[in-house]
């Protein structure tokens, strides 16, 4: 017997049917088609099961990102791969429960592990930019020199489902806190890792939402607490170098 479930950070998908093959199809929720999904399966057999997408290409040349404990995750291999539209991943009696996803996610729980790491150390600093929408929180991270002339601003998840690229910023902080380099002296680098937070915990798209997304609120009227916050928090600091992703 298959079980697939999404109810965790980040999950999405809708289950089409659960057969042979496994039929399915990403949840695009109030955007436009795009590719993302997240689920978790359990299957007590030892077997093989495919896994076809139902609403176009979305399964990448590595195959999809694979978790057995939904927090650490790897790819699972272009060996997984049938076509852009399936994968096929073997069950085993050790381990019958797996995670899936199309990109390696990265939740709210992933940035508390990072923030643990240097949570002791004088020049990092954790803030609240905003509440969103849903009044949930969104973080903001102060790191290197509180009394710097010179500021960078960093920011994330303008579209929810584009987690990867906190990976790499995850990278470079640790690599700078670690360093305690000259440049932490010198700058104060501004992060704000999630700024469609809702968006990242409940697993959405993100991309292309109507009516329009938060990428593309940097407008007269914002929709979004956040972008209005960002605007008024960028205004003020006057950074020398920003990242948006
Ligand atoms: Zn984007």
């Amino acid at each position: 017997m298959i079980q697939i479930h999404s109810d965790y950070a980040g999950g999405n998908i809708k289950v089409i049917s659960l057969g042979e093959v496994v039929r399915l199809e990403q949840d695009i929720r109030d955007s436009y088609w795009w590719f993302y999904w997240n689920f978790c399966v359990r299957c007590d057999e030892e077997r093989e099961v495919v896994f076809e997408f139902m609403h176009g290409e979305v399964v990448g040349p590595w195959g999809p990102a694979y978790s057995l404990d939904g927090i650490n995750w790897t790819w699972l291999g272009e060996q997984s791969v049938m076509n852009a539209k399936s994968f096929v991943y073997r069950f085993n009696s050790d381990h019958p429960e797996a995670y899936f996803a199309f990109s390696l996610p990265y939740q709210l729980h992933h940035l508390e592990q990072f923030y643990e790491r240097f949570q002791d150390n004088s020049i990092v600093r954790r803030d609240t930019l905003c509440l969103t929408e849903k009044k949930s929180d969104v973080p903001l991270f102060l790191i290197g020199n509180a009394n710097a002339q010179e500021h960078i601003f960093l920011s994330s998840r303008h579209h929810a489902c584009e987690s990867t690229v906190n990976y790499v910023l995850e990278g470079l902080l640790a690599f700078l806190i670690a360093d305690h380099s000259a440049f932490l002296d010198r700058f104060c680098i501004h992060f704000v890792p999630f700024v469609d937070i809702d968006g990242v915990e409940n697993g959405d798209q993100g991309k292309g939402r109507a009516p329009h997304d938060h990428n593309r609120d940097y407008i007269d009227q914002p929709i979004y607490a956040v972008t209005r916050a960002i605007m008024r928090y960028v205004r003020e600091l006057r950074p020398v170098a920003g990242a948006v992703y």
